[in-house]
């Protein structure tokens, strides 16, 4: 039963559950109420006539009855039932009962309605009803009630007890009753609300405790980044007071634009923001490592501090572009190298304009050589840098530059519209180009040969247009004057022949293709006064190759060197195995090039030499040629009178081809010279080349110097020799050069004039 009235507080359905349980116990106070009543009617009624009035009961028995019903399933209609049963029954007691008094109170029935009203329905109807009620409240202060309409009469002692009954039980127990259950509901909720907000803390607390201490970064925003929360690493990560700050957008602290939508970032259409740093305003690297959206709408964006790893990131990205650039640029000058070149030309020449001439130059710096040489590798490279740079300055804008190789730079010259075109600007490029540089306090000078291969129609490969302008700059290097060179088919036959006698004589070095040949030189008696070594050199590959030919490419490889000491040792060791077997031998004259002559072990070598087997200076002569005199002059002078002071004899081979004045010859410590075989060649054809020998042969005397005529072949040149005075005859007339073993056999039978 009570649990009936009052209902399960605890139900699901709570907040519906006390006003059920109210409206039952309205309703189960109004039945009772009207059964009582009823029942007293109907003894009453009986007993005065007026059975009317038990067909008024049993009315408002099944409305109230009704009501019950309804409340089980539809609330709302039992409250209007209700509230219904309420108005009918005031006008039943106002219309059915003759005493004022009466109808009075049972008007008051309808003042528990706006209760009822409000309850069930809302303060609007209630306080309709407030209003509605004012009307019969009036009417019955002005006027009594229009009481004895049905001419119900009961008799006065049962009417007085059954209004104020009806009225105690509905006013007394009924709407307190009910009154009680909404006062002991909001109680419980009241005590509940305490305990779920006490509960509320608690988590709250655990909440701060947890969102301060979970070990990362992380910020409570909203879609647009403004900061909801932020726990102390993230305003540590950020920079960022909480306290001066307030709330901000979080955009601003990682410099982000304020139109991103942190909904956006979560749903991936810019998930590539969460893989990047931002730069906060105190220069930190903060990334957004996790984003994750709240069930209402917010973000939890998780930080994460990757300074350090940005920058071992950035070291990383710089060291592999440094690792990009070096393998795509020289060291030294930090030009293109020539892997970039060719990349560069392959991309020109694919798409490359029809109307167009292309055409790549390349610049050797000779002078190099000579900077190396005289300053060192050091000085060398500085040199190297400074023509790249002014180089790089004179090219026109744009003007793609390489460095090809060691001292080669290579530049591409591309939409000219004639080859004459390209010569005119290399011609301005060169002009451009300084003279000399001053390097460390030395002036240095700038020499460099020039080059030009033009592309051909529909050329592809950017290695041939490269191998074409290495042809032209060897072609240039060769020619006596400064011109640009032009690549030329033949030039390039005769370049592959150069490539391969410098490939072959470093291995014929080493697999003993070289030999020597000794070439006696004859007194005006016959004898033999001297001999001239002279190398042969039979490749396997390329058959015998003439000294004139490979000593030319050994000088520009800087392979001399290599050959000087070799012809030196077997110079030195043929004298010894003469020495031995003979007792004496004739001496021996070596020619050396224009490079042996600057170097600076000459005479340590040459003094080695002699040492190792036994020799003494007497039987060693050098020859050097004039021309090679001339290229290094001063440190030859130097390094031929220390030669000669030791005993050494020196001749200066070819002598009048050099171009130089006679008169040079005083400046050389010459013990011979060796008049050139053009001229001795001349004789008996060409007067001036007979006066040219005449004046060398004065000269020569003049400076006591001995005379050698090169290249006799006939008893006419050796009688105009010897009748101007000529001393010694080399040539076929007498001897040509020969095999040790075969000048051997000359040994005996001609008297030798012994060193
Ligand atoms: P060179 O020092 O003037 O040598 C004389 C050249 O004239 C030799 O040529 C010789 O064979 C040639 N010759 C001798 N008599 C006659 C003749 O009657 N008629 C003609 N037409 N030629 C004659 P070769 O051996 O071919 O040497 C040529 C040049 O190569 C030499 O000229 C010399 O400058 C250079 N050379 C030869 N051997 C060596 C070497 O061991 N070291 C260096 N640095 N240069 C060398
Ligand atoms: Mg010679
Ligand atoms: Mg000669």
């Amino acid at each position: 039963m009570f649990r009936w009235l009052f209902l399960d507080e605890h139900s699901p359905a709570e907040h519906a559950a006390w006003k059920l349980s109210a409206l039952r116990i309205l309703l189960g106070a109004g039945f009772t109420l009207l059964a009582l009543f009823a029942l007293g009617a109907a003894l009453g009624a009986f007993a005065g006539g007026a059975e009317r009035v038990l067909s008024v009961a049993a009315f408002f028995c099944a409305l109230l009855g009704l009501a019950l019903y309804c409340s089980a399933r539809h609330m709302r209609a039992g409250a209007a039932l209700l509230i219904v049963a309420l108005y009918g029954a005031a006008l039943a007691v106002a219309v059915l009962t003759d005493n004022d008094e009466l109808a009075r109170l049972g008007m008051m029935f309808i003042y528990g309605s706006p209760l009822i009203a409000q309850l069930f329905f809302g303060a609007r109807p209630a306080i309709a009803l407030m209003a509605l009620n004012t009307l019969p409240f009036l009417s019955l202060l002005l006027k009594p009630p229009a009481t004895g309409v049905a001419a119900i009469h009961f008799s006065a002692s049962a009417s007085h007890i059954y209004a104020p009954s009806l009225l105690f039980l509905f006013f007394n127990i009924g709407l307190p009753l009910a009154l009680f259950r909404v006062l002991h509901v909001l109680y419980v909720s009241a005590q509940r609300e305490r305990q779920a907000s006490a509960a509320l803390e608690v988590s709250y607390a655990q909440y701060q405790e947890i969102f301060q201490n979970v070990g990362s970064a992380i910020v409570l925003t909203d879609d647009y980044g403004k900061i909801l929360q932020a726990n102390q690493l993230a305003n540590a990560i950020l920079g960022r007071d909480a306290a001066c700050d307030g709330e901000g957008v979080l955009f601003d602290w990682l410099s982000l634009d304020h139109s991103v939508r942190l909904k956006d970032v979560t749903d991936g259409e810019t998930a590539e923001m969460r893989m990047s740093a931002y730069r906060t305003r105190d220069g930190k690297m903060v990334a957004m490592e996790h984003i994750s959206q709240t069930t209402s709408e917010h973000f939890i964006v998780a930080l994460r501090d990757v300074s350090g790893l940005h920058s071992m990131h950035h070291a990383l990205q710089l060291s592999l572009e440094r690792e990009d650039f070096l393998s795509n640029h020289d060291r030294l000058t930090n030009l293109p190298n020539r892997d970039m070149l060719r990349q560069h030309l392959h991309a020109i020449l694919s798409g490359s304009d029809a109307g167009k001439v292309t055409a790549l130059v390349s610049f050797r710096l000779n002078s190099i050589r000579h900077a190396n040489q005289k300053f060192g590798a050091h000085t060398g490279d500085i040199l190297l840098r400074r023509f790249a740079d002014e180089l790089s300055r004179a090219l026109p804008k744009n003007c793609f530059c390489a460095r090809l190789r060691s001292i080669v730079f290579s530049f591409v010259v591309d939409q000219a519209r004639t080859p004459r075109e390209i010569i005119e600007l290399v011609e301005r490029i060169r002009n451009k180009l300084p003279k000399e540089l001053e390097i460390d306090g030395a002036t240095l000078l700038v020499q460099f040969s020039a080059g030009i291969a033009l592309t051909r129609q529909d050329e592809a490969d950017p290695d041939d247009l490269i191998r074409r302008s290495e042809v032209a700059l060897d072609t240039a290097r060769r020619s006596s004057d400064q011109s640009v060179t032009l690549f030329d088919e033949d030039d390039a036959l005769q370049i592959r022949r150069s490539v391969e006698i410098e490939v072959g004589i470093m291995s014929g070095l080493k697999q003993n293709e070289f030999r020597l040949l000794y070439q006696p030189k004859v007194g005006r008696d016959g004898r033999i006064a001297g001999l001239e070594a002279l190398l042969r050199w039979q490749s396997p590959t390329l058959g015998n190759v003439a000294p004139v030919e490979f000593i030319q490419i050994a000088e520009r490889a800087g392979l001399i060197r290599d050959i000087s000491n070799f012809v030196l040792d077997q110079a030195c060791a043929q004298i010894r195995s003469w020495l031995d077997r003979f007792g004496t031998c004739p001496p021996v004259a070596i020619n050396l090039s224009a490079s042996d002559i600057a170097r600076s072990d000459l005479l340590q070598l040459v003094e080695d030499s002699c040492r190792r087997y036994r020799i003494a200076a007497a039987y060693l002569e050098f020859e050097i040629t004039e021309t090679g005199l001339i290229a290094n002059e001063t440190l030859a002078i130097h390094h031929l009178n220390a030669l000669k002071t030791r005993g050494f004899g020196i001749a200066i081979d070819d002598f009048g081809t050099g171009y130089s004045s006679l008169s040079k010859l005083s400046h050389f410590p010459a013990r011979s010279v060796k008049i050139d075989r053009s001229f001795v060649a001349q004789i008996g054809y060409n007067q001036k080349s007979e006066m040219i020998i005449k004046a060398i042969i004065s000269l020569a005397n003049i400076l006591s110097c001995t005379t050698v005529a090169e290249g006799v072949e006939n008893e006419t040149q050796e009688r105009f020799l010897k009748q101007i005075g000529c001393e010694y005859f080399q040539g076929y007339y007498y001897h040509r050069p020969l095999e040790a073993l075969a000048l051997e056999q000359l040994f005996p039978a001609s008297s030798m004039k012994l060193a």
